[in-house]
């Protein structure tokens, strides 16, 4: 017997300590032990007897049985049908209930806290009448700190009963932990979208109830991924960290909000991602929503001190009130997610109340998404060409590829609406493609009916970056089409290159070894510095229009833009003013040595027939 004893003894600890006493009570347990009996050969009444013994004479009694019952992790307690304490073993736990090894005879309405002896009293009479087994559980404290207990109560001979003391604080504790770890989004410890969603539901029966409003806002940092991304992840978390602390502050700084502001009720959640969503409730008017939206957008706008670098991040909140923008939570959080995006649209870094016409623009959306898959294959799609002179010849010196969709029922749409919905659902790929086909089957034919050409640039979206197979492509095209690469530029805009830096640097050099030139397109825009792009074989910088529009009548875009000319042509690059409109634009530009202009002034993009003729024969 001695020979697998301790073997068996293992295997009833950890069976015991597996047990589930929630789903599967006393049934397991009983049947673990009475394994145990049937392989020592004891009976039930022999463990009854065993434990009226004290240890001494147990361990003189059965060695093995008391090795059993030490592997047993709960304190055993014999009690008699008053709770008097006739024997008892000490837990495996070190928390174990009632320390003390003066208990025998004591009565555990003495020894114990009055709720606890009451529950011990009330489940002996109840075990001794029902002949049964129950199962119940008490808390302690000490020390400050709660302790969790389960008893497990069994009736023994004479009107006692044996009850299993076990320490289930861990377990609890863990419980808790779990419970809070799925409610709560772990980076930012805020709730998480479940909990939020049960609060709103809450919040939204108790505004039915008393009659009042609640407003849901819809937060998304602006050009979060491009920090995150640049600057790494932990940067990112921090960041997003500290947006948390300053959007709950947002919302609970009462004083200089408004004075009903102080008793709304407010719930700040983050999604995911750099997703937030915030809940307030019993609002009175609808003002203290956008002054409250306010504060928050000023409060993320805060500088932030990030590894040493000072980061700016923006966001854009939509808001969507109940009752009027929807009954549910799934309503109401759809619809400020709709006003959301509505307020990127509008130049992020704002709020947005929902409205009905915004689901109007995202059915349209939708629709110009269903129309644009047909837009290739129908041939709706064309190239027109915008011509960039030199700005001391006046010479004609290349042109930008711009892409127009002339639509069968609205006429020409925008690039600017649809390119993003190509970049969306994935489309740009196709699109990109016909766009550097067409331009260079364009070129190839201006070529071979004579014409002195000029470098063709093309627009590349950030999307299009990304595909392993962009430089293959591009190959084939020029190989398929016959076009001198030396004729083909492509812009870029910095925000493509620095999302992922390390594969743009690949892509770049790879087109550049092609024979192709590349261009910064809209720079000035993004966030990065000259000195960072120098890393990249760039030929030729694009001043955004944004700057050339004042720059006659703006001092700082003046010498924004005098810096960028003279930097960008100490790093080697060329510079190209976008936008030029007027001529007080392009005497600013020739005095401060900018070296080819683009713009209205010139020409408008027009179509391939129109460029032929500024082409000069050979
Ligand atoms: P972009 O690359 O910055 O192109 C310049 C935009 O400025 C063009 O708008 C052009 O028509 C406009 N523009 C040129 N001169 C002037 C001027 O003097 N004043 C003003 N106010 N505007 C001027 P467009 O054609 O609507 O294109 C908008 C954007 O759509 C482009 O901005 C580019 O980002 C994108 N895009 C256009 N074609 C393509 C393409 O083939 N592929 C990709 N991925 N994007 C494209
Ligand atoms: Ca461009
Ligand atoms: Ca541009």
């Amino acid at each position: 017997m001695s020979d697998y004893s301790p073997v068996l003894k293992r295997q009833i600890a950890s069976f015991l300590s597996a047990v589930d006493i929630e789903k599967s009570p006393w049934k397991e347990f009983l049947s673990a032990v009475d394994q145990a009996y049937v392989k020592y050969d004891v009976d039930q009444r022999t463990l009854e007897h065993s434990l009226t013994l004290s240890a001494e004479e147990l361990v003189q009694a059965n060695e093995e049985m008391h090795a059993v019952f030490q592997a047993i992790p709960d304190q055993l307690f014999h009690l008699s049908n008053e709770g008097r304490v006739i024997s008892y073993k000490s837990g495996g736990s070190s928390n174990y209930y009632l320390k003390s090894d003066r208990l025998i005879n004591e009565l555990m309405r003495d020894i114990t806290s009055r709720e606890v002896a009451d529950k011990f009293d009330g489940a002996i009479s109840e075990v001794v009448n029902s002949s049964r087994t129950i199962h119940f559980e008490f808390v302690i404290v000490h020390d400050k700190k709660i302790y969790y207990y389960e008893v497990r109560m069994m009736p023994l001979k004479s009107n006692h009963v044996l009850a299993l003391v076990r320490d289930i604080t861990e377990r609890r504790l863990a419980e808790e932990q779990i419970a809070y770890l799925a409610y709560h989004d772990n980076l930012t410890g805020l709730p998480n979208n479940r909990l939020f969603r049960d609060r709103l539901e809450q919040g939204i029966a108790h505004a039915e109830r008393s009659n009042s409003k609640l407003a849901v806002l819809f937060l998304d940092l602006d050009r979060f991924k491009l920090i995150n991304d640049s600057m790494g992840h932990s940067v990112g978390d921090e960041l997003l960290q500290i947006t948390s602390e300053r959007l709950i502050e947002g919302v609970r700084r009462s004083d200089s909000v408004a004075l009903n502001m102080a008793t709304l009720n407010t719930s700040v959640a983050r999604l995911g991602g750099d997703e937030f969503t915030i809940m307030l409730e019993d609002i009175e008017d609808i003002s203290s929503v956008s002054r409250v939206a306010e504060r928050l957008i000023e409060n993320v706008g805060k500088p932030f001190e990030l590894s040493n670098q000072e980061v700016h991040i923006s966001t854009s909140i939509g808001v969507a009130i109940y009752p009027e923008d929807g009954s549910d939570a799934g309503m109401l959080l759809k619809n400020a997610d709709v006003a959301m995006y509505h307020a990127k649209d509008q130049g992020r870094n704002n709020f947005q109340f929902f409205n009905e016409s915004m689901n109007a623009a995202s059915h349209e959306q939708l629709m110009l998404e269903n129309n644009l898959h047909k837009a290739l294959k129908n041939k709706e799609l064309c190239l027109y060409y915008q011509p960039q002179v030199n700005i001391i010849s006046g010479e004609l010196i290349g042109m930008e590829a711009l892409i127009r969709w002339k639509h069968p029922e609205r006429g020409f749409i925008s690039p600017g609406v649809f390119i993003p919905i190509a970049e969306e659902t994935g489309l740009i790929m196709e699109i990109g493609e016909w766009v550097i086909r067409e331009a260079c089957e364009q070129g190839a034919r201006w070529i071979k009916e004579g014409y002195k050409i000029v470098k063709i640039s093309v627009n590349l979206s950030a999307k299009q970056l990304k595909e392993p197979k962009l430089c293959d492509m591009i190959d084939s095209v020029l190989s398929e089409t016959g076009m001198n690469p030396e004729f083909l530029g492509i812009e870029l805009t910095e925000s493509a290159i620095i999302l992922e830096p390390e594969i743009a640097l690949l892509r770049l050099d790879r087109i550049k070894s092609l024979g192709i030139s590349l261009s910064l397109d809209d720079f000035g825009t993004g966030y990065s510095s000259l000195s960072y792009l120098k890393r990249f074989p760039i030929d030729t910088l694009k001043i955004d229009q944004a700057f050339i529009r004042d720059v006659t009548v703006d001092q700082e875009d003046a010498s924004l833009v005098k810096a960028i000319i003279s930097m960008a042509h100490g790093l080697g690059m060329d510079v190209v003013a976008e936008g030029v409109e007027v001529q007080e634009q392009l005497e600013f530009l020739g005095v401060n040595a900018c070296d080819t202009i683009q713009g209205y002034l010139f020409s408008r993009p027009v179509p391939a027939e129109k460029v032929k003729q500024m082409l000069k024969k050979r």
